[in-house]
């Protein structure tokens, strides 16, 4: 790329003034090299970089976008609440409705409180449960990522997993030996800690569905065991939905796998389980900075005011957040996720197939309407059911894969530890240009 190209000018007066020239590392073009797009705007199923050129894009500001871009009505709501005050610092209505309809959704979240980014919302469901079993361990599993959190750092997913590192420098060896990892799917490995330790351990803390190292579902059953081992042992069950909360289905995960009243239990041959704490972010905010913890009542209500464990926010709850969450959860009916799920499996069998032709051994998984590419004989022959397995495909494939989805105007995730996320707004014109651009794509990764 030319010193010329708008974009990259960007890109370089960027790097002269934010680490990396990102806001966030996820956004870098690290594992896949390159200038990363800089957007200018974005639409339906589309976004256009600085330079005017358009993408498919299948990042979906990771997961918020269920209904699309700058989805109109969402846009007219936010817009009507800025005319009425960006931020009041006092309570407001809008706010007691948001947690209604979540709790209407997801009744295990009796009593909610909204936070403004979902590592908010999980560093309180961590704190919440120390403060609430007079315990310090958490358990996290490897490559479950639950943002940048002191204690969930560890072996975590998402840029984590893709810049390969174990853990953060800064996080401070007390905190990180209050943190045990265990093996994704594996319940064994869970009970051994519990039997060492099951009287120190706070919380096992899960990600509903794993998809930050690309996605791995649970297996059945898998979910539940974490239910009744925490149960059995004195400690709580987080589930961490900030990822699959109402993307993934109305009720998120838990409704296609747990308790939800009118989930398909069968369908995971799961029993039905309830978790103490759920986090939500991303699709809840639609698109705004808002995120949310919830959980049973006599829980949440340990939170200050009522309770001994401190949590705020100045912006917490904030007005045109609220309002993008409300309209955004109030357009998502039946129909969006059908439609969603439709995409979802089109898409991800077009890529497989396309794969399959060139020869280029991968598993391609779902959950829900999530789902990504591992590439590799391993992956192919067994399935990726950990992060181990997942570290050990052919990463080395993904990025002439992803430039050339790109050069084609197909925006995928910069990082084959990602899931792929599609939209409402993803119509037959924006699936075409997918399917068009797959076969080449497959090809230039059969050659790397
Ligand atoms: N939990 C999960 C499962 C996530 O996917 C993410 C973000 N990708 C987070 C927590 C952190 O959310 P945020 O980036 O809003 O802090």
């Amino acid at each position: 790329m030319t010193t010329a190209d708008p974009m990259h000018e960007v890109f370089e007066r960027a790097r002269a003034v934010i680490p990396g020239g990102v806001s966030s590392p996820v956004r870098a073009y690290g594992s896949v090299g390159g200038d990363p797009r800089f957007i200018a705007s974005a639409s339906g199923p589309y976004i256009t970089d600085v330079a005017g050129r358009e993408y498919v894009d299948l990042v979906m500001s990771w997961g918020p976008g269920l209904l699309g871009h700058a989805h109109p009505e969402v846009v007219d709501a936010v817009q009507r609440a800025a005319a009425r005050g960006l931020s009041f610092g006092a309570p407001t209505e809008a706010e007691v409705e948001l947690a209604e309809v979540i709790r209407a959704r997801v009744p295990a979240a009796q009593k909610v409180r909204l936070v403004s980014t979902g590592t908010e919302a999980t560093m309180t469901a961590v704190r919440l449960a120390r403060g609430a079993t007079g315990r310090d361990l958490i358990v996290k599993f490897a490559g479950c990522y639950h943002g940048h959190v002191d204690a969930l750092l560890a072996e975590a997913g998402s840029g984590v997993a893709t810049f390969a590192l174990p853990g953060s420098a800064g996080v401070t060896t007390a905190s990180a030996a209050e943190t045990l990892v265990v093996p994704y799917n594996d319940v064994a490995a869970l009970e051994a800690v519990f039997a060492e330790r099951g009287d120190e351990i706070a919380a096992v803390i899960t990600e509903a569905s794993p998809a930050n190292m690309g996605v791995v579902p649970p297996e059945p059953g898998f979910n539940a065991a974490l239910r009744r081992l925490t149960a059995a042992n004195g400690s709580l069950l987080v589930l961490d939905e900030v990822l699959t909360g109402f993307r993934v289905g109305p009720a998120g995960w838990w409704g296609l796998d747990g308790a939800a009243a009118g989930g398909d239990v069968t369908a995971t041959g799961s029993e039905p389980w309830t978790p103490d704490l759920i986090t939500f972010g991303k699709v809840v905010g639609g698109g705004m900075p808002l995120a949310a913890l919830g959980g049973r009542a006599e829980l949440m209500d340990m939170l200050a005011p009522t309770g001994p464990v401190y949590q705020a926010g100045t912006l917490s709850g904030n007005p045109l957040a609220t309002a993008a969450g409300l309209a955004t959860l109030r357009l998502a009916d039946a129909g969006v996720y059908a439609h969603v799920d439709s995409v979802a499996t089109t898409v991800g069998d077009a890529a497989s197939e396309a794969l399959e032709a060139a020869g280029v051994a991968h598993s391609l998984q779902r959950a829900g309407n999530l789902f990504s590419v591992f590439f590799g004989e391993a992956a192919a022959r067994d399935g990726v059911r950990s992060y181990a397995d997942a570290q050990a495909q052919d990463t080395f494939r993904h990025p002439p894969f992803f430039h050339a989805m790109l050069d084609a105007g197909v925006a995928l995730p910069p990082s084959v530890f990602e899931a792929w996320f599609v939209s409402a707004a993803h119509d037959d014109a924006a699936v075409e240009a997918i399917l068009a651009a797959l076969p080449r794509a497959a090809r230039a990764a059969a050659v790397a």
